[in-house]
């Protein structure tokens, strides 16, 4: 019978050590709006669809998981999107792949809940906070950056890797303010994603895009386009594998509109081959399978 009864005892250890570990392996983000978040007047901050909020806060101090450099991003395996906004289901992204470069995030591929890339500072020592990128973009994505500033170019980092939980708060408020308007749980939900992506459906929770701005321009705006630093970019970026992901003409393909701001990095080989096909990623991946 004690026999019996220490076999038992450890089963029960056992189970319960399963289960912590499961519970573990599955904690999501809070799912209740955060009308008292500190991304309030972030928010209100928000220009275009896909823009950053202005004050948004440096992700340095966010806990992450620690990657060495050869595996690829972190892969949940979930295969759930993680997230409960009715009228809103993308897909998961196919992170994890050999292709991480190539990874599609937009309003029909979302990364999973607890997606967290290594990052590393793109450009260190810009005014007026470092801004952060996937680890194996970063180095490219400084070479580009002092490669402008030869010519006199001077790209400034306005958002980089943003947190998913920062995207959710972002969304969440937005909902919040669309029901104090009156408005229903699905309208509020169907009017927040017109402006703001939503959780995990962006690329700035990838750490492969950033938003970049002039010095003196605190912000994103269509009018980029005019200066010296696009039209460099344009020029050049594809070489340092970096394309300008929200063309305006294929806004009806992205979903997103026009973002002069909004450069992605695709690697060298698929930048040129997308700046010499005129393809916007969606096309060039449709076309390649
Ligand atoms: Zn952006």
């Amino acid at each position: 019978m004690k026999k019996k009864g220490t076999i038992f005892a450890l089963l029960v250890i056992l189970v319960a050590g399963i289960g912590l570990y499961a519970a573990y392996l599955n904690k999501e983000l809070p799912d209740a709006p955060n009308p008292t978040g500190t991304s309030a007047t972030a928010v209100a901050a928000a220009g275009g669809t896909n823009a950053a909020p202005a004050t948004a806060k440096p992700t340095t101090t966010a806990p992450r998981r620690t990657q060495t450099k050869t595996e690829p991003n972190a892969a949940t395996g979930s295969g759930s999107y993680g997230f409960n906004y009715p009228g809103i289901a993308p897909a998961v992204a196919a992170v994890g792949g050999q292709n991480w470069q190539l990874l599609l995030v937009n309003r029909a591929f979302a990364l999973p809940v607890d997606y967290a890339p290594s990052t590393a500072v793109c450009v260190p020592g810009v005014y007026p906070e470092n801004r952060e990128m996937d680890a194996r973009v970063a180095p490219e994505y400084k070479k580009m950056y002092y490669a402008a500033l030869e010519d006199d170019a001077e790209l400034i980092p306005f958002s980089g890797y943003r947190q998913i939980s920062t995207q959710k708060n972002n969304f969440d408020l937005k909902i919040t303010e669309y029901r104090n308007q009156g408005k229903s749980e699905a309208e509020a939900i169907a009017l927040a994603a017109q402006t703001i992506l939503p959780p995990g459906c962006s690329e700035h929770e990838a750490g492969l895009a950033i938003d970049i701005t002039r010095k003196g321009v605190w912000d994103t705006r269509v009018d980029f386009e005019t200066t010296v630093e696009f039209k460099w970019l344009q020029a050049h970026a594809a070489e340092y594998g970096f394309i300008l992901r929200y063309p305006k003409d294929k806004q009806e393909i992205t979903k997103i509109s026009y973002e002069p701001w909004h450069w992605r990095y695709v690697g060298k080989e698929a930048a040129l081959a997308m700046k010499a096909s005129g393809q916007c990623l969606e096309e060039y991946l449709a076309a390649a399978q």
